[in-house]
């Protein structure tokens, strides 16, 4: 028995705020505008695997009216998001998304992140695809005001 479910996330591109895409702290002169850490790559993930169980979205998890989300790890909003699909009887068969944003070029970090999503869902590196693309600078985020995550997963029944 399969699921899948996709995700999508956009935060705005600030100065003074850290810069988190995939648990990993990347060096750059602006960093995502969020009531969390703002990792738009985990966000989207988070929303994949609520879609694959029809079970809302991160909004509805973990509201940015809370003060308990106030500047939280989305590495713990990720754990449990996966906790989630876990007591419902599901495993992740594997994860695959899309970065879209001008700069940094994230490649370097690309697989520390892997790493640190595949150790979340309890599943390989293999498992886990981090891709990134630019827009041509067109749009917002070729105006660096911002960035985009897209997600897949499939989960399976265990
Ligand atoms: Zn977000």
């Amino acid at each position: 028995m399969y699921r899948i479910g996709s995700g999508i996330d956009f935060h705005q591109l600030v100065e003074g705020r850290d810069l988190w895409l995939g648990g990993v702290k990347i060096p750059h002169t602006k960093g995502a505008l969020g009531h969390s850490d703002a990792d738009v790559l985990l966000h989207a993930i988070c929303d994949a695997l609520l879609g694959a169980l029809a079970l809302g979205d991160i909004g509805t998890h973990f509201p940015d009216t809370s003060q308990e989300f106030k500047n939280i790890d989305s590495k713990i909003l990720l754990e449990r998001s996966f906790n989630l699909i876990t007591i419902r009887g599901y495993k992740v068969v594997n994860v695959d998304a899309s970065l879209c944003l001008e700069q940094p070029k994230i490649k370097p970090y690309v697989q520390e992140m892997q790493q640190v999503i595949a150790a979340i869902l309890q599943v390989g590196i293999e498992d886990v695809s981090v891709k990134a693309t630019t827009t041509e600078k067109m749009g917002f985020v070729g105006r660096e005001e911002g960035l985009v995550a897209y997600a897949t997963v499939l989960l399976q029944k265990k």
